[in-house]
């Protein structure tokens, strides 16, 4: 499993490759733009991404912007609904508005920050990620 991280701190970013470190590669981009930047590459190079973490406040290209962008990209080559790549907000955005709006976006699934493993293991259990340990048994 290819995994994206996407997000401006180096607190934040670290602790999610430590989480996602059993779930398969994971790759970071510091902000939406070097994520929009990823997801070009990895479908020119058609290794594509399996998730994407992708925090909202971020500076260049917000969380929200950099989703659509993928959406649009994703399009643009043929692939959509269940063959694009699964996105998870990780964000410290909590209101529904911020929820509604990105799902309106493109993305499937949203971790309000702090980020708790058990929450994380869940929320990726939900996009149908099974949890490390389950799947190798
Ligand atoms: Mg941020």
């Amino acid at each position: 499993m290819k995994i994206l991280i996407v997000e401006d701190e180096f607190t934040s970013r670290k602790l999610l490759q430590i989480h996602l470190a059993e779930y398969g590669q994971c790759f970071t981009a510091g902000n939406g733009q070097e994520a929009i930047e990823a997801i070009e590459q990895s479908l020119l190079e058609d290794s594509p991404y399996d998730l994407v973490c992708m925090d909202i406040m971020m500076p260049h290209v917000d969380g929200l912007e950099a989703v659509r962008k993928i959406r649009e990209i994703e399009a643009e080559k043929g692939f959509s609904g269940l063959s694009g790549v699964k996105i998870m907000m990780t964000t410290a955005k909590g209101f529904s508005e911020d929820i509604f709006e990105a799902f309106r976006a493109g993305c499937e699934g949203y971790l309000i920050k702090p980020i708790h493993k058990q929450e994380l293991i869940d929320e990726l259990e939900k996009l149908g990620f099974a949890a490390p340990a389950k799947a190798s048994s």
